[in-house]
């Protein structure tokens, strides 16, 4: 089972049904299909007595009167299941005439109260309809976009191009020379909040994971990295990165910081790890386990590695 938030979206993607436009349109209008609603990318979510994601029928929908297609997540029971950018609409509150326990709620936030299954259908919805979003123009010819496959794919009328919802790798590392594991501090939101995390970068094109891993720990703290171990990936989707999870062997220990890019790169010891994940280390800050990074030190730190 992978425990990452985001990680657990039981939907059936459909992909036979998501070519079958008569279908899809059938299930759009279809009184037992599911619609989320996102607005500025805030997803609806309904607080009480749990905090759920805010599903809403397809006569709601109707009556808002949109101009742009729901994007078909897939199915579960055979219950067709949208996602819908109401963004267009002034107070989606009051024209879906919505109760006080239903608010619209910035994602990472709804993501930490959601099950894990609705979790990983909310990191689907928000993926999609931001990609829809950035992507109304063709980046071949400039001319505008038409959504098909119930938004698998947007489609240039013009020069006929065809494109395809992007993910970005990231490649995320815990290192260790043995007993002790680095760690450091990247100018902006880790800095701010005064937390150490594991090191990580964007994969670039035409390299293999291994070396996405030891190019970033050699860019961020100048330490040689040698053994690779693959550990667990988490969908992350703001906006749409792919975490993939490592465990590193450092060859070196003399940091060497790229201080354009971290404010501080250290080793830490397991017992100062071990006392930052059960919280009670006065200066060592580790992210929340809402974050993968969170599950890799404490593998690390409980000694749940497999380097074989
Ligand atoms: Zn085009």
């Amino acid at each position: 089972m992978n425990p990452h938030v985001f990680a657990g979206n039981p939907l059936d993607r459909g992909d036979t049904y998501r070519r079958d436009q008569t279908w899809l349109e059938a299930q759009a209008l279809n009184s037992r299909s599911r619609f989320l609603p996102l607005w500025q990318l805030n997803v609806l979510i309904q607080a009480e007595p749990e905090t759920r994601l805010g599903w809403v029928g397809a006569a709601e929908i109707t009556r808002l009167d949109l101009d742009v297609p729901p994007v078909f997540l897939g199915l579960i029971e055979d219950v067709a299941h949208f996602a819908i950018d109401v963004s267009q609409v002034g107070d989606p509150r009051h024209d879906l005439n919505l109760d006080a326990a239903w608010r619209f709620e910035e994602a990472r936030a709804a993501a930490t109260s959601l099950s894990s299954a609705e979790a990983g259908i909310l990191a689907q919805s928000r993926a999609q309809l931001d990609w829809h979003r950035r992507h109304q123009f063709c980046s071949v010819c400039g001319q505008r976009t038409v959504q098909g496959r119930g938004g698998h794919i947007r489609k240039c009328m013009a020069c006929k191009a065809e494109h395809f919802p992007r993910t970005d790798p990231v490649a995320i590392m815990v290192v260790t020379d043995g007993e002790r594991c680095l760690l450091g501090q990247s100018r902006g939101r880790l800095a701010r909040t005064g937390r150490y995390s594991a090191l990580a970068g964007f994969m670039d094109q035409g390299e293999s994971i291994e070396e996405a891993v030891r190019r970033e720990v050699k860019e961020e703290a100048g330490i040689e990295v040698g053994q690779v171990r693959y550990h667990s990936s988490q969908p992350w989707p703001f906006p749409s990165s792919l975490m993939i999870g490592c465990h590193a062997r450092a060859l070196t220990t003399d940091i060497h910081m790229d201080d354009g890019e971290m404010m501080d790169v250290r080793w830490f010891t397991r017992a100062d790890v071990l006392s930052a994940l059960r919280g009670d280390h006065p200066h060592l800050h580790v992210p929340e386990p809402i974050a993968i990074a969170h599950h890799l030190i404490k593998a690390w730190a409980e000694g749940d590695v497999r380097w074989e």
